[in-house]
Order: structure tokens, then C-alpha cells, then sequence
């Protein structure tokens, strides 16, 4: 079993979409371990986001992510990072296929409602940094 970071972005909790998320991963098989509903700090953004410093969309994506509140999950089953991925779909929403999150629900790259930790390594990165108290 593997544990994932999922977060329904600002977007998507001001569009009334937690629950059709919620509902979507659960579906699938995925099971919660934990959630909160926070609004994030420049810091923590700016930390989840490190690898998008110097691109130029950088500003806005830590004004977007911080502008409202969120919804971070922390979910788990048999290879969660893959399977939430692939109910996210790709990160361009009009690439995105039909039946998935992004897909369905969204047509700007910023504004995609969901994220999902790309590999283990950033799963227990961004666990950690939402989560700290978590077994
Ligand atoms: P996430 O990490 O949120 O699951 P991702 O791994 O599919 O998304 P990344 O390439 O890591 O996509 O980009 C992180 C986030 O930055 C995207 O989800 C999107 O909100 C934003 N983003 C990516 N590319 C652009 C862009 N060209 N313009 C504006 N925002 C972008």
C-alpha cells in the first residue's frame, strides 16, 4: 500500500467540488487517512511548489494556490500515486480526457482543482509538509 498527497485546490473548494473528489477517489477504492481544510501561508506554497521557482508562472500559482482555502488529503491504497493521477488527468484540463477530475471539470492549466503527489519521493515530501503528526 502506498500513501498519496491529494489537495482540491482553491478553485475547486470555491466551485462546491470537494465532495465530488471525495466521492470520486473513494469509488475507486482509495481510502482517506487524513484531512484538513486550511488556507496556506506564502511559506508552505512556496516550499510545495520549490520546483517551479523559476518558471515564470511561479507568482501566480503561489498567489492562486494561497488565495483561498483548500482541501489536502491524505490518501492510501495499492499504488494511490498512480491511481489519483489518473483520476486527476493530465494537468492541461483540455488534454485532459473525459471521466477524469480535471477533465470534467476544468479548462485552465492554473486552475486544474486538484493536485496529486507526483512519486513516492514527493508523496512522503508533501505528506510531511502538510502532516507532520501523521504515523
Ligand atoms: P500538480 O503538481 O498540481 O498535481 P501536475 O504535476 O499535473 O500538477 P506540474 O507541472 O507539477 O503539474 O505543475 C504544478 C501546477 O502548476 C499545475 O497543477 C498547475 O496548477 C500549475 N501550472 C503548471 N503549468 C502551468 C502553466 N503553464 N501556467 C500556469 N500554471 C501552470
Amino acid at each position: 500500500t502506498e500513501r498519496t498527497l491529494v489537495l482540491v485546490k482553491p478553485d475547486g473548494v470555491a466551485r462546491g467540488l470537494v465532495g465530488e473528489v471525495i466521492t470520486r477517489l473513494e469509488r475507486k477504492g482509495l481510502r482517506l487517512v487524513a484531512a484538513e481544510l486550511r488556507t496556506l501561508d506564502r511559506e508552505v506554497a512556496e516550499t510545495h511548489y520549490a520546483e517551479h521557482r523559476e518558471r515564470p508562472f511561479f507568482g501566480s500559482l503561489v498567489e492562486f494556490i494561497t488565495g483561498g482555502p483548500l482541501m489536502a488529503l491524505v490518501v492510501e491504497g495499492p499504488r494511490a500515486i498512480e491511481a489519483f493521477r489518473g483520476l486527476a488527468g493530465a494537468t492541461d484540463p483540455v488534454k485532459a480526457g473525459p471521466g477524469t477530475i480535471r477533465g470534467d471539470f476544468a479548462l485552465e492549466v492554473q486552475n486544474n482543482i486538484v493536485h496529486g503527489s507526483d512519486s513516492p519521493e514527493s508523496a512522503e515530501r508533501e505528506v510531511k509538509l502538510f502532516f507532520p503528526d501523521l504515523g
